[in-house]
């Protein structure tokens, strides 16, 4: 089987899909008749696969000598066939003989792929006796539902698969944590024969998106989100379209999101874009963290660039930097770590960022206008509603912009705990409406007040809002929340959720790729 590997140039002259590497997306496809295998197929083809992995054990009606044969004249594209018995995690519990005979039809009727499991490859190479088609390469697999052993035993279990005659080694082992996968990388790009290496489980998912990058021969995507054939298993669009998979090469950069959950995460969409859109060859993935030191350490080479990071880890990815942003500090949270050439990590905070340069940037277009140089908010009374997370963000950004901070919450203590370290006077939610000492303020809700679904609340009454001259609202689900279409029907200016979202992201982008970010670009990715 061969693929035209294109230059980007090349490509882009004839309108042909950019493809930097050989490996291959195989498809498993899983069903009762072998009809519904070939309409799988054609679905397949038509989502982008390479090969397909036809599962014989799960078909409920099957007949070897009629359906192999059709199997093999009406598959659209290469194939690999795959029996596999109860005891390796498929659906065959019939006898060896019966297996080895159709694994073997399907290899004399032109299989491009067959597969078998090292457990049974010693039995299979006797039934075999000598035997093997040219054309067919012979696929030695194990499977590991438990964990991923050390490199060691993965180095031997290499061996014994290659002993057994495999011209394509296949392992698959579980990931505990998402640091077993550099352990797969490690023996992948060592590798002397083809290998498919995989690990299964959401921590695993980067062993299957950078397959790549070590030189794996396949990884799997499958026709719909959650018909798996095993854990873990991305869609074809989803590596395609989403992790840009096809553009994955040895010197590809890595970032992604550390998190805890992250699966939900769309950043990944708003950088690989991004990434693609102006030819930058780095790599944005979901990476399921349970331990920030352990995996900041484990993947410390220079491949590994930079990280956005989520909840739960802001706290403990400040730990883990060799240098932090002073304001970052202050915070006491990093959301942004980027690997310096020295190797070096160093961690900032963009969340407030995000927030201040677009209250800044709506504060700058109005008449009130700075000189470029100095902060628009200098002076300013600057109210921030909420004590968590974004309210000390943004209450350290406003202060760090000269502005006169207020912090209102509904917990007295924390707004007093955190107007003490900010140096701001605190408030409680109660006291906010009597609170007018001037008219021109700024207000800033960093609570959920407001949120879907509870989208008729709002912190703080209609008729005080007209001494402020301009609404934040963090809440970014519903975009306009009351709070904000209120604040605009009194005359103030409003800053949305989403703008401090995308600002923030901004920053990390030319953090990541020292480019400006495509900021057009970010705005439809947001829209979509
Ligand atoms: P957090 O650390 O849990 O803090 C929540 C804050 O909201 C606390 O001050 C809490 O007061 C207050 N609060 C919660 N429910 C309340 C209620 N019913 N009435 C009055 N006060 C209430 O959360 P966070 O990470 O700061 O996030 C807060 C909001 O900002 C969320 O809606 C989040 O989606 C949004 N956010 C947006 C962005 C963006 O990019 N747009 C980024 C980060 C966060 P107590 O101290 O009294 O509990």
């Amino acid at each position: 089987m061969e693929f035209a590997v294109e230059s980007g140039a090349r490509s882009m002259e004839k309108g042909i899909e950019v493809r930097k590497n050989q490996t291959l997306i195989c498809t498993p496809l899983m069903a009762d008749t072998a009809d519904q295998l070939v309409e799988l197929m054609y679905k397949a083809k038509a989502k982008g696969a390479d090969i397909v992995e036809i599962r014989l054990d799960h078909l409920k009606s099957f007949n070897p000598r009629f359906d192999v044969p059709k199997l093999m004249k009406e598959c659209p594209l290469p194939t690999l066939f795959t029996y596999r018995p109860v005891w390796e995690g498929g659906r065959y519990d019939g006898d060896e003989i019966s297996r080895f005979e159709v694994l073997r039809l399907a290899m004399e009727l032109g299989a491009d792929h067959i597969d078998i499991e090292l457990k049974a490859a010693h039995e299979f190479n006797k039934f075999m006796n000598g035997y093997k088609s040219e054309r067919c390469k012979l696929i030695v697999s194990s499977h590991n539902y438990e964990c991923t052993p050390s490199v060691e035993e993965l180095g031997d279990l290499v061996a014994r698969i290659q002993a057994a005659g495999a011209d394509i080694v296949k392992f698959a082992t579980t990931a505990l944590d998402i640091t077993d996968a550099a352990r797969v990388f490690q023996i992948t790009i060592h590798c002397q024969v083809p290998i498919i290496a995989m690990v299964m489980g959401e921590r695993g998912l980067i062993a299957r998106v950078l397959c790549p990058k070590f030189g794996g021969y396949l990884t799997f995507g499958t026709l719909e989100a959650g018909k798996v054939s095993a854990p873990g298993q991305p869609t074809i669009e989803q590596l395609v379209d989403l992790y840009n998979f096809r553009l994955i090469d040895h010197d590809t950069k890595v970032f992604g999101i550390i998190g805890k959950p992250v699966g939900h995460s769309k950043s990944p969409k708003l950088y690989n874009r991004a990434f693609k859109a102006v030819g930058f060859n780095g790599v944005y993935v979901h990476l399921f963290v349970d331990d920030v030191p352990k995996f900041l350490k484990t993947y410390s080479s220079p491949d590994f660039c930079g990280f956005s990071c989520t909840i739960p880890h802001k706290e403990a990815a400040l730990k883990c930097c060799d240098e932090v942003d002073p304001v970052a500090k202050n915070i006491g949270a990093v959301n942004n770590i980027i690997r310096k050439p020295n190797g070096k990590l160093f961690g900032c905070n963009t969340d407030y960022v995000g927030a201040i340069s677009s209250i800044e940037d709506a504060l700058r277009g109005s008449h009130n206008g700075g000189n470029g140089f100095s902060s628009p908010l200098a002076g300013k009374l600057f109210v921030v509603i909420g004590a968590g997370g974004a309210g000390r963000a943004i209450a350290y950004g406003a202060k760090e912009k000269g502005a006169r901070v207020v912090i209102a919450n509904r917990t007295y203590d924390r707004a007093r705990e955190l107007a003490e370290i900010v140096g701001a006077q605190a408030l409680t939610l109660s006291d906010l409406h009597n609170f007018h000492p001037e008219t021109g303020m700024i207000l800033a809700n960093t609570t959920s007040i407001g949120m879907q679904p509870k989208v008729d609340e709002t912190p703080i009454s209609k008729e005080t809002l007209r001494y402020y001259q301009l609404v934040f609202d963090a809440v970014y689900t519903p975009k306009i929340t009351r709070l904000l279409q209120e604040a605009a029907e009194m005359g103030a200016k409003i800053v949305t959720g989403v703008e401090m979202l995308i600002g923030q992201a901004y920053t990390q982008y030319e953090n990541f790729t020292g480019l400006p970010a495509p900021k057009q670009l970010f705005k439809e990715t947001m829209e979509d």
